[in-house]
C-alpha cells in the first residue's frame, strides 16, 4: 500500500513494493528515514529541500515527490 507524507507543500510518497532496502535514505538522512520508527518517515526532522534531494537519490524509486496541487 502506497503512504504519503506531507509537510507544507512537501508531500513524500513511499511505494514499499518497490523498496529493496538499500538504506540509502536511512543512511543520508537518518532522523527523517528511520525504520525503526513508527511512521518510520518524519518529515520535521531537517528541512524540505535536503529532504527532496534524499527522495531523489532512492535507488529503486520507491520514494518519490507528489508535485504541489
Ligand atoms: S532509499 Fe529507497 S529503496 Fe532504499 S531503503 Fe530508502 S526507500 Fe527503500
Amino acid at each position: 500500500m502506497i503512504k504519503k507524507y506531507k509537510k507544507e507543500d512537501l508531500t513524500v510518497v513511499w511505494n514499499p513494493e518497490l523498496c529493496i532496502h538499500s538504506g540509502v535514505c536511512a543512511r543520508g538522512l537518518p532522523k527523517v528515514f528511520d525504520p525503526s520508527r513508527k511512521p518510520w518517515i518524519d518529515l520535521d526532522q531537517d528541512e524540505k529541500d535536503r529532504i527532496r534531494e534524499q527522495v531523489k537519490a532512492c535507488p529503486s524509486k520507491a520514494l518519490s515527490l507528489e508535485d504541489p496541487g
